[in-house]
């Protein structure tokens, strides 16, 4: 068995893999780098793979993938959750891309009918491999996904997280004895604050910002993260307005048709029973100027309705802005955490709001990853991927130090089983 890395590995985007068995062909999901200008991994042809396995619904991972159902198309097993988020995430992507991608939103519809979903703990069969879905914790429908022929086995961990959230149970990590496993590091040389720490100082800024007649922005991802913002206040009674936009009110939608795949489905209702729904921008002109708390996608305030949010609330001395997720170098986010300054009509300027960072990572910290792997089974030869380039190296050095082969592979590079 082969095991060939074809995205940028020492990097966060455009995650890539390709296993080759005796017969079968799998491609472990196809994102996109999603900054400026999108960019892919490196080109497989379609009649050159029998079927995408797809770990969860983030672009970074999915986005790609209609390349592959430009004609006849090959097969696709994820969950099912994971099917219908990236049906959403992907049409968002067609539709606000500024730019030429090499498929469209028939390729996508294609996709969808040809897509198999299944429910974690499930197995499917791709050829000659045994493909098993486990919970990884990251966003709702993520999977860390095991293909097995029988004589060889790669796991693939995707994004996970070891500790439960409001939304989800934590990642499912007690795995089988496996030749190649490939593990995302992007936390992987930091530990994450208690999770219990960061929702009490959160919900205490947010009351703090409002009572003294502040508005506050939380940028979240659509799918998942925001969700899991307003599940944090509603268990934390918080006391104020809370409003949701663009496109986690689709997601909300999909997730209330998926509840078998969210850990407290009585929390995820009731927190949306507390939010109010912005669907008019005259709801939005009056809660940028109101005492409240907005959520609104995109996580990184690249598209979306909090670019519109981000440039009114920014101006204000007495609002704050909340940057909750993983800012990727070169994102408006990540300019506004280290510099404090955001664009404005195209123009750079000084953000007077308070800008502060929580760590809500969907992400594993450094000491649940090297608990993992003190107590794998076997000696699997491990890849350490999907972080910055020093992430992937040093815990690829960390894991030596463990006594197991690691790599922090490049793009291109492959390893045999
Ligand atoms: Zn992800």
């Amino acid at each position: 068995m082969e095991v060939s890395v074809l995205g940028a590995a020492q990097q966060v985007g455009r995650s890539a893999f390709l296993v080759k068995g005796e017969k079968t062909r799998v491609l472990l999901d196809f994102g996109v780098l999603v900054g400026r200008e999108p960019a892919f991994p490196i080109h497989v042809k379609p009649k050159d793979v029998d079927g995408i396995v797809l770990t969860h619904s983030h672009l970074d991972h999915s986005g790609a993938t209609p390349l592959f159902f430009l004609g006849d198309g090959v097969e696709m097993h994820s969950t099912s959750l994971t099917l219908e988020l990236s049906r959403l995430l992907i049409e968002d992507f067609i539709q606000l891309s500024g730019f030429y991608l090499p498929f469209e939103y028939l390729d996508l519809m294609n996709m969808m009918k040809r897509a198999q979903g299944f429910k974690q703990g499930d197995e499917s069969q791709m050829g000659e491999f045994t493909v098993k879905y486990l919970n990884a914790g990251h966003i709702p429908g993520s999977s860390i996904v095991r293909l097995d022929n029988g004589k060889k086995s790669v796991l693939y961990t995707g994004d996970f997280k070891t500790d439960e959230s409001n939304l989800q149970n934590g990642a499912d990590t007690d795995w089988e004895e496996t030749d190649i496993i490939i593990t995302e590091s992007t936390y992987a040389t930091a530990d994450h604050p208690p999770r219990e720490k960061v929702e009490n100082e959160f919900v205490a800024f947010l009351k703090e910002i409002v009572e003294q007649g502040g508005t506050a922005l939380v940028p979240a991802f659509a799918v998942g993260r925001a969700q899991e913002m307003a599940c944090v206040l509603r268990k934390n009674n918080f006391p104020y307005p809370v409003a949701m936009d663009g496109m986690a009110l689709k997601t909300n939608d999909v997730l209330m048709r998926h509840q078998e795949f969210l850990k407290d489905p009585d929390l995820f209702k009731k927190s949306l029973g507390s939010l109010e729904i912005m669907t008019s921008w005259g709801q939005r002109r009056r809660v940028v100027k109101q005492p409240g708390v907005i959520i609104a996608p995109a996580g990184m305030l690249v598209g979306g309705s909090a670019v519109f949010y981000n440039n009114e609330i920014a101006r204000g001395p007495k609002n704050a802005i909340c940057i909750v997720s993983f800012q990727v170098p070169g994102t408006p986010g990540r300019t506004l955490l280290e510099k404090g300054i955001t664009l404005i009509n195209g123009k750079p300027r000084k953000v007077k709001a308070q800008v502060k960072r929580f760590d809500f990572s969907s992400h594993s910290g450094r000491s649940a990853m090297l608990d993992i792997f003190k107590k794998v089974k076997g000696s699997p030869k491990v890849l350490t991927v999907h972080g910055e380039a020093e992430s992937c190296i040093k815990f690829a050095e960390d894991l030596k130090q463990l006594g197991l082969e690691s790599y922090a592979p490049e793009a291109g590079s492959t390893y045999t089983a």
